[in-house]
């Protein structure tokens, strides 16, 4: 189902005014994790302000330690629905199981599958089922087979709409938190005709890198990015090294756009 083959034309994923794929871009923005009200609102306006078309917000969070925060729960969905009424900004955020994806779907426009999860079969039958757009993140150590074999899981169900998602893969090389693969872009647009956007925050785990990734990626073709932004990236109560400010992200769409976004 995701083989272009099959499917020559691109897919065109809708939601509200929002297109993605065929040419159409999705600028994906906001916390990694949602902290509070105050938070979300001041950053959801920032990002809208500065051309996002969707807003990012992570309520359940797939932390690699126990004791690290691990999200609001449904009081963060609350705060990203609350944030959708006051921006118009569709929403995404993560399901990371079974138990909590239908309040997901509940509330978000958008639900991610993490990289984590990328083989949770079990999960990627459940999203399949919902009649919302899912963006698949790309497994730590997948192969392009085994993420678009993902896809078709999700697929499969009766669920086309699916965005593809590269957040940089595990290699040797430490400096980065991952090392994005570029060449994954081209690969899954001469493979499939899904749109793939690209995660550049996750891939570096920098934020200095953030400006110079998500060029490449749209100048390799991606369908759009997905990028953490923070007001107060040290205070963050998860991934601030890697976020943006809003300040930094607003000098960024201006680059972007420049490149003819
Ligand atoms: C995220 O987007 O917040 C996230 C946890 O990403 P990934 O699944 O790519 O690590
Ligand atoms: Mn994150």
């Amino acid at each position: 189902l995701a083989n272009k083959l099959f499917h020559p034309e691109d897919t065109i994923i809708q939601v509200d005014d929002v297109k993605i794929g065929g040419g159409n871009k999705a600028i994906i923005a906001g916390p990694c994790s949602i902290e509070s009200e105050e938070q979300l609102l001041t950053i959801a306006k920032a990002v809208k302000e500065s051309g996002a078309n969707i807003l990012r917000g992570g309520a359940y969070k797939p932390r690699s330690s126990p004791y690290s925060f691990q999200g609001l729960g449904e009081e963060g969905l609350k705060l990203l629905k609350k944030a959708k009424e006051l921006t118009g900004l569709p929403t995404i955020t993560e399901a990371i199981c079974l138990d909590t994806i239908e309040k997901v779907a509940e509330y978000a426009d958008f639900i991610q599958i993490g990289a984590r999860n990328m083989q949770n079969f079990a999960l990627l039958k459940k999203a399949g089922q919902y009649n919302k757009p899912v963006v698949l993140k790309r497994g730590l150590s997948a192969t392009m087979e085994e993420w678009l074999m993902s896809a078709e899981y999700i697929m499969a169900e009766g669920n086309h709409q699916v965005i593809l998602c590269e957040r940089g893969i595990r290699t040797f090389e430490t400096y980065t938190r991952n090392t994005l693969d570029l060449s994954a872009v081209p690969v899954v647009k001469e493979m499939s005709h899904l749109p793939v956007i690209v995660d550049p925050s996750h891939a570096a785990g920098k934020w200095s890198m953030v400006e110079p990734l998500s060029k490449a990626a749209i100048a390799v073709g991606a369908d759009g990015l997905m990028i953490e932004v923070h007001h107060e990236p040290e205070c963050a109560l998860s991934d601030g090294a890697q976020s943006l400010k809003p300040e930094k992200f607003n000098k960024l769409m201006k680059k972007l756009n420049a490149m003819a976004l």
